[in-house]
């Protein structure tokens, strides 16, 4: 078999043309990893986080280009983004509350409830926060498996998906109805795959651009915590929006949180924006759970061999440096990102499979540490509760 080259795999990519710029993803400067083992190809995509979903059409494009290659038995191209959140005006500073003379979501439904407390949701054990430094990391796919990992524990697991900016809810979870509301006030989850669900994305057209001030987004999302019925819960994960800008900060700050959960890649840059991640949590006292390493290494779906392309290991020693648990491990993996994408989560879809058993894991480590903080035998010194 003809041995299949980065630049064999470069020069097809400089033939896929981004209708938007009429310029090849490989001239655009897209490709930011390509590994193969043999006859299966990955890249990694790096692109404007403006354009979203729009791009998934030349995502596909790449796979085909590539999978037309003599010798190429597979291929996977994956989009990662350097999302840098809208640039909010900062939020009032020295407390909490939300200006006035902002206007309020217009897309989100319920009552506006206002005020500037903290907001906690009776019946609702934990909160979890789900976050990333920068966008494109597998942060939803984390918060998905995660939550259904927690569900597979036994735990009574909600999900509400923050990341109003880019929510995938939808997708993921294949979820295409509405939310309904029994007295027009509160609205009732959407349950699926044994988890209650909340997300903007249920309300709006997933296509629709959303432009959000940094009140806007602190408006929602308490609408999306107080205005559903969520019910008793042990645990809600809350899939933030990515980066560690004003309106995520907020939230930081706005929500009872238990804890935070971080995501990151193993490339170097991500893991500085790990650290921006975890020093957010810091500064307004919620405790960091730990870090998640995603694509953590290309795991070859066919041969199972692995092959490091962003060199590996890098977030467990990050971890360590910094003090906090690492929570274990995920591969860059085509199964995860199809059943993600494909709404069929690889933690109920593939139970079995070492994926799956691998967020099982990551859930159950993240559950020790919630029931261990209530009861108050937290060891971490460094983390003062409000
Ligand atoms: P974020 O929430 O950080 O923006 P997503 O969870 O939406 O990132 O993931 C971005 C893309 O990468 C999606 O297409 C998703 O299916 C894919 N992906 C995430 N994690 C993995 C993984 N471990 N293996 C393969 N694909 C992944």
């Amino acid at each position: 078999m003809a041995e299949i080259t980065e630049t064999a795999i470069r020069k097809v990519l400089d033939t896929v043309i981004d209708p938007v710029t009429g310029r090849s993803v490989a001239a655009l400067g897209m490709v930011s990893g390509i590994a193969t083992r043999a006859g299966h190809v990955a890249v990694t995509l790096e692109v404007d986080p403006a354009r979203g979903t729009a791009l998934e059409p030349l995502r596909q494009a790449c796979e085909q280009a590539i999978r037309a290659m003599p010798g190429v038995l597979s291929a996977t191209a994956v989009m990662t983004a350097e999302r840098a959140a809208p640039s909010p005006p900062p939020p009032p500073a020295g407390h909490h509350g939300h200006s006035h003379g902002a206007p309020a979501a217009k897309t989100t439904p319920g009552k506006t409830t206002g005020g500037g407390g903290r907001i906690d949701v009776p019946g609702v054990k934990h909160i979890i926060a789900v976050a990333s430094g920068k966008g494109g990391v597998g942060k939803s796919t984390t918060a998905v498996n995660l939550a259904l990992g927690l569900a597979a524990n036994g735990l009574t697991t909600g999900l509400l998906d923050a990341d109003i900016y880019g929510p995938s809810m939808p997708r993921m979870l294949g979820v295409t109805e509405k939310p309904e509301s029994a007295d027009g006030k509160m609205l009732k989850p959407i349950e699926k795959y044994g988890l209650k669900t909340m997300s903007i994305g249920y309300i709006v057209n997933e296509d629709t651009p959303m432009i959000w001030r940094g009140p806007m987004v602190s408006s929602a999302l308490e609408q999306m915590l107080r205005d559903v019925q969520w019910g008793e819960l042990d645990v809600l994960v809350v899939d933030m929006p990515p980066g560690t800008g004003d309106a995520q900060l907020t939230l930081a700050q706005r929500v009872a949180l238990a804890g935070a959960v971080i995501v990151s890649t193993p490339q170097d840059i991500a893991l500085v924006d790990a650290r921006k991640g975890l020093n957010m949590f810091r500064k307004v006292a919620v405790p960091v759970l730990g870090i998640v390493e995603n694509m953590s290494y290309f795991l070859c779906p066919h041969c199972g061999e692995r092959s490091e392309i962003f060199g590996h290991g890098g977030a467990r020693e990050e971890a360590d440096k910094l003090g906090v648990p690492f929570l274990g491990e995920i591969p860059l993996h085509l199964d995860i990102r199809t059943t993600s994408d494909s709404g069929h989560p690889i933690v109920v879809s593939k139970p079995d499979s070492a994926h799956a058993q691998a967020y099982k894991n990551i859930a159950g480590r993240v559950w020790k540490q919630l029931s261990a903080n209530q009861r108050g035998a937290r060891k971490a010194p460094n983390i003062v509760v409000q």
